[in-house]
């Protein structure tokens, strides 16, 4: 998701009480910024934080982080936040392939990537959220027990994936090739924009779960 620059959208992240500033700051002691000892999951690349705020809503007991390299569409989520706040949401502006410099080994709970950037020439396929290279992000920061959700439209890029939890070392728990028609894996399903975009044009929604 890329929109038109927005004049002032940086200045009105350095201000947001909801966006945090220097995370690297943090790395290790992000339940200080929360207030308790809630786990914690992220969302990489979460766009303008429909999804992660409709699941802050449902689950008051986690914690949630989104990750937005845009300022400009960050700041749709915060116009949100400040008509409906939830205390168990931040932000932070950033580019996930540093992701390691903020969180400390096992300091989160579940990583959610949705409609992530497919990257469709292989020169680029490192640059991807499902690549090789960022399972061994992930594997530095998530819990034993932790996860990795995936949804997107896009087969080839799902094609990918799951050739890379496999080259990763990951254990594929779950996948579908038609989310809003499996029944055990649709149950609950919280849509994101460019999910509820892409489906009712008709295409279909693929996910797989992948955990160590
Ligand atoms: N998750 C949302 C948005 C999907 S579009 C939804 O499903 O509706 C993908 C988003 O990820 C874009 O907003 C893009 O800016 C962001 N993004 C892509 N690569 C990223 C990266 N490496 N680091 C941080 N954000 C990224």
């Amino acid at each position: 998701m890329r929109l038109r620059n927005i004049p002032g959208s940086r200045e009105a992240i350095a201000e947001s009480r909801w966006c945090v500033q220097e995370p690297e700051q943090f790395k290790g002691n992000w339940n200080q910024i929360f207030g308790n000892r809630n786990p914690i999951h992220i969302e990489i690349g979460m766009g303008k934080g429909r999804f992660l705020m409709a699941n802050a809503q449902e689950h008051p007991q986690t914690n949630y982080i989104g990750i937005e390299k845009y300022s400009s569409v960050l700041l749709r989520a915060l116009q949100k936040m400040e008509d409906a706040p939830l205390e168990n949401i931040r932000f932070i502006r950033m580019e996930a392939e540093s992701i390691t410099d903020i969180f400390e080994e096992g300091e989160v709970g579940k990583i959610y990537l949705n409609f992530s950037d497919p990257w469709p020439k292989d020169r680029h396929a490192k640059r991807r959220l499902t690549s090789r290279q960022f399972f061994a992000r992930y594997h530095a920061i998530l819990q034993k027990e932790g996860c990795v959700e995936f949804k997107t439209d896009n087969e080839k890029l799902f094609d990918f994936s799951l050739e890379e939890v496999e080259a990763a070392g990951w254990t594929l728990d779950k996948h579908t090739r038609d989310l809003h028609h499996d029944q055990a894996m649709a149950q609950g399903n919280i849509m994101t924009e460019y999910e509820e975009r892409f489906s009712s044009m008709g295409n279909p929604i693929y996910k797989l779960i992948a955990s160590r």
